[in-house]
């Protein structure tokens, strides 16, 4: 293998991990599951809030029907009154009667706000169940994204190790001067070494002489005369 290949290689290599090592950052600072799990302790708290409104709005219910149970039992204890055959006079009935009808009526109003307080905790327990699978749902998602960033980071870390093996091995292969020359270059640009299309230098996109030409294409090592980077072309 020619020299300017195994730079080339070397290149390919750096560029690779530099992307898996901003990936694994990536997964490390898992901005994505942070905020996630800030909307998910939000949820939470509404349906705490939630599940004490609907225990009020129970509590509420409990204490009209006991009203109720109370009113017919004085619906019914004043029933027994009118009818026991012991009223004195016309003035005792009318006010039997009068309380009768008051009962009644009372009786009717505790009837229609029972049934109105049972709409409302109907719905109000509809909407918690929906809230309660909506957390679920979420807690799950989360733990799901939560395993799989595990292994994504522990897979990036194992490309990164690979890689770096096989940077060593290459820079092995690549004689001392070579190596000095890439890593000065890398100082200076990003990366270090640029490919040649139709005679002009990919890396700062300057058109190039004939004579630099030829030589890479002889294989040469040479230098853009305007960026510094090492040229090369498909036929390494
Ligand atoms: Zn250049």
């Amino acid at each position: 293998m020619n020299p300017i290949k195994k730079l080339v290689q070397l290149q390919e290599i750096e560029e690779k991990k530099k992307k898996e090592k901003i990936f694994l950052e990536e997964i490390i600072k898992g901005t994505d599951i942070r905020l996630m799990i800030k909307n998910h302790q939000l949820f939470k708290k509404d349906c705490e809030k939630k599940q004490k409104d609907l225990i009020v709005e129970k509590k509420q219910l409990d204490k009209l029907e006991k009203e109720l149970k109370k009113s017919e039992f004085n619906r019914e204890e004043n029933k027994e009154r009118l009818y026991s055959g012991n009223i004195k006079d016309s003035k005792q009935l009318e006010k039997l009667m009068q309380k009768q009808e008051d009962l009644e009526n009372e009786i009717e109003g505790l009837d229609t706000e029972i049934l109105k307080q049972i709409d409302l905790v109907e719905i109000m327990e509809k909407n918690m169940k929906e809230e309660k699978d909506k957390e679920y749902s979420l807690g799950v998602k989360i733990n799901k994204m939560l395993s799989k960033r595990n292994k994504d980071k522990e897979e990036k870390e194992k490309n990164i190790n690979l890689l770096e093996k096989e940077k060593e091995v290459l820079e092995n292969e690549i004689s001392h001067e070579n190596m000095l020359l890439y890593n000065e270059i890398k100082n200076r640009v990003n990366k270090p070494l640029a490919k040649l299309e139709e005679n002009m230098c990919m890396g700062c996109h300057m058109d190039l002489p004939i004579i630099t030409v030829q030589k890479i294409r002889a294989k040469e090592i040479v230098m853009c005369s305007n960026c510094g980077r090492i040229l090369y072309n498909e036929e390494i």
